[in-house]
């Protein structure tokens, strides 16, 4: 008899997600039509442009080889192009970038690469579900460091205990935020890098929704602040900036030894990312540094303004994000989160994320991903207006 376990398998993934699953295929077996609000994938794909060079580079035969671990020299220089572009940040893109299969594969591997088991890593809670399961992996203590609304959001550093930052490798943190769409400036960064040097931490910061944001915001990178490359990393995403999310490719930047560490632990893993699909990006990132470039952020803000007020006037009172493409609502009283997001996709088919699949601290509220067409936005919002006001 064949016995197959492992405890660190059992530790990872929140069960939440196959429940919601799960009430989501029931739901839909009784021929409902179900409008999912649920997992953050957006619903279109690149520019013309972007798919254009990616058929190129699919008929180029010489695409097929193994492409490595590191990126191509193009796709890394054009990076670094980006991010002078964008931030006004310069980086080496020898030393400082790593391509990624996606930012979900470097944040899964990033506490493999840069800690020992046993050590601490402080990650938030509310989080996105990977920031934990790489700790899991790793063999790593998780400190949660709670978000709280009153604090929009952001950390507070100075409650985090002497022994926790004594024992502590890094500390990941994530704005524009998903699931919470909260912000952070540049002057909460700059108390950040101060923080990570006088207790000698490494920032990684995940800027996976960084030009989804609205009303004219620019979200700023952490490695803006003064010689935040000795002590930060941040990972950028193709997959929500550029919706690229199938063709899996991203990248990490910032501190030289926490890039070579990832990339040295990949080159055990993988070969890298398929070449087409690092040509493709590059164009992706060259348009965007064109002037008059469309972002994917004008989508989002209408979405984003059509769910706002659309249940402010259901009499479901939510904050207006400035960025992200998710709404993250406080809930009526006597509900529980994961109560009330299944009497919402039983009585009115649409499917939302119960706020403590992200972590303790999340419950009491809903994520709503605003990945449906307005049409389909609308209905959703007026068929929860239906169940809130009892009229169903
Ligand atoms: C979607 C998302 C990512 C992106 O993951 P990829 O692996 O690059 O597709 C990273 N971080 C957060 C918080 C996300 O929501």
């Amino acid at each position: 008899m064949i016995k197959l376990q492992s405890n660190r398998l059992a530790e990872l993934g929140s069960a939440i997600f196959s429940e919601v699953a799960s009430w989501k295929q029931e739901v839909l077996s009784r021929g409902v039509d179900v409008i999912d609000l649920g997992i953050g994938s957006p619903d279109h794909g690149p520019s013309e442009r972007v798919r254009e060079a990616l058929r190129e580079a699919v008929s180029d035969p010489t695409m097929y080889g193994y492409p490595g671990t590191d990126g191509t020299p193009e796709f890394r220089r054009t990076v670094a192009d980006w991010y002078r572009h964008r931030f006004g940040v310069t980086l080496d893109p020898e030393r400082e970038i790593v391509a990624l299969m996606g930012s979900q594969d470097g944040l899964a591997h990033l506490a493999l690469a840069i800690t020992n088991p046993g050590d601490i890593a402080i990650v938030p809670d509310p989080g996105y579900p990977i920031y934990s399961a790489s700790l899991v992996l790793a063999g790593v203590t998780p400190y949660l460091l709670p978000l709280r609304e009153e604090h929009q959001y952001l950390p507070q550093l100075e409650l985090i205990p002497a022994d926790v930052l004594k024992q502590a490798k890094f500390i990941l943190l994530n704005y524009p935020s998903n699931p919470l769409s909260a912000v952070a400036t540049l002057p909460f960064f700059e108390r950040l890098v101060e923080f990570a040097r006088r207790h000698e931490l490494l920032i990684v910061h995940d800027a996976a929704y960084s030009e989804m944001a609205f009303d004219g915001f620019r979200p700023p990178s952490v490695l803006e602040v003064e010689g935040a490359n000795d002590v930060a990393v941040e990972f950028h995403s193709m997959s929500k900036s550029f919706n690229m999310a199938g063709c899996r490719i991203a990248f990490m930047v910032g501190h030289a030894g926490a890039v070579e560490a990832l990339r040295t632990l990949k080159s055990n893993i993988d070969y890298g990312v398929f070449l087409a699909v690092q040509k493709a990006a590059a164009q992706a990132l060259r348009d965007d540094m064109l002037p008059g470039s469309s972002s994917v952020a004008a989508l989002y803000e209408r979405r984003r303004d059509v769910v706002v007020e659309g249940l402010r006037a259901v009499g479901w009172d939510i904050p207006t994000p400035k960025a992200s493409m998710f709404i993250w609502a406080r809930i009526p009283d006597g509900w529980t989160s994961r109560q009330i997001s299944r009497e919402i996709l039983y009585n009115a088919g649409v499917v939302v994320i119960p706020g403590d699949a992200f972590g303790k601290e999340g419950e009491g509220y809903v994520r709503i991903a605003l990945v449906q067409e307005e049409d389909r936005l609308l209905e959703a919002v007026r068929r929860i207006g239906e169940f809130l006001n009892g009229t169903k």
